[in-house]
């Protein structure tokens, strides 16, 4: 008897282990979620690539890139999170005026996953109440921190139409090419398909090298006859 509910109980261990692992894998997939669509690339023939941007925006930084995208006549797309854009509402302002699109990276930059519904629609609907403070009048796409997303994110974005935007090109993901602004602009060059969308940490002292890396990367591109795209542009190119 004893051993039979060993069993049993050895058999539900397992079990819940393959479903925490299975979870975890889908949580962080790039190109899987239960329920709404979710956007690593947009497929095109077009050799078009959107730059976005993550967290922010911060004193300080956010002026350095705007200075270099404008010299680029670069359009990008900032994933802002609501906590640093209601401490810096003025940048908002000046990203938007300058033209390029804001998309809603949530309020307090955490992970998505196993919160509640109430929890959720908090970081999304206060965060884009926000960006509208900007003047901000397109659509705004949602990027999850971290890329993480499991049921009640998707559920709720899916809920109200909206996509999740991730990315397909990360360099400073990796720490080998993250250090060193030439490896990020030589990883991008590589890495980069039409329809791609190119995601880069600037805000932060600790990310140097990535707001190094932003001139050589539209130089380079731009050279390889890539053109610039934000992401809503990159959508309605899809084919
Ligand atoms: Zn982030």
């Amino acid at each position: 008897m004893l051993r039979k509910w060993l069993k049993i109980l050895l058999v539900l261990v397992v079990a819940f282990v393959a479903l925490a692992a299975t979870g975890f894998q889908i949580s962080k997939s790039r190109t899987f979620q239960f329920f709404g669509e979710i956007v690593p690339r947009v497929s095109t023939n077009q050799k078009v690539v959107a730059l976005t941007f993550d967290d922010g925006p911060i004193p300080g930084s956010t002026e350095e890139v705007l200075s270099i995208l404008n010299e680029g006549g670069v359009k990008a797309t900032f994933f802002v999170t609501g906590a640093e854009l209601e401490q810096n509402l003025d940048l908002g302002r000046k990203l938007v005026a300058a033209g390029h699109e804001l998309g809603n990276h949530s309020f307090s930059h955490s992970r998505m996953v196993l919160k509640t519904p109430s929890f959720v629609k908090f970081e999304i609907e206060r965060t884009d109440e926000l960006i509208r403070q900007t003047g901000y009048q397109g659509p705004i796409h949602f990027r999850p921190p971290y890329g993480k997303k499991l049921f009640v994110l998707p559920y709720y974005l899916s809920q109200h139409s909206r996509k999740s935007i991730i990315w397909d090109v990360e360099p400073d993901s990796f720490p080998e090419v993250g250090s060193d602004a030439g490896k990020i602009v030589e990883y991008v060059l590589a890495n980069v398909k039409p329809g791609s969308i190119i995601l880069l940490h600037v805000m932060y002292p600790s990310r140097k090298e990535s707001l190094k890396s932003v001139k050589g990367i539209i130089v380079g591109l731009k050279g390889r006859g890539y053109e610039f795209k934000t992401v809503s542009e990159l959508l309605s190119l899809k084919t």
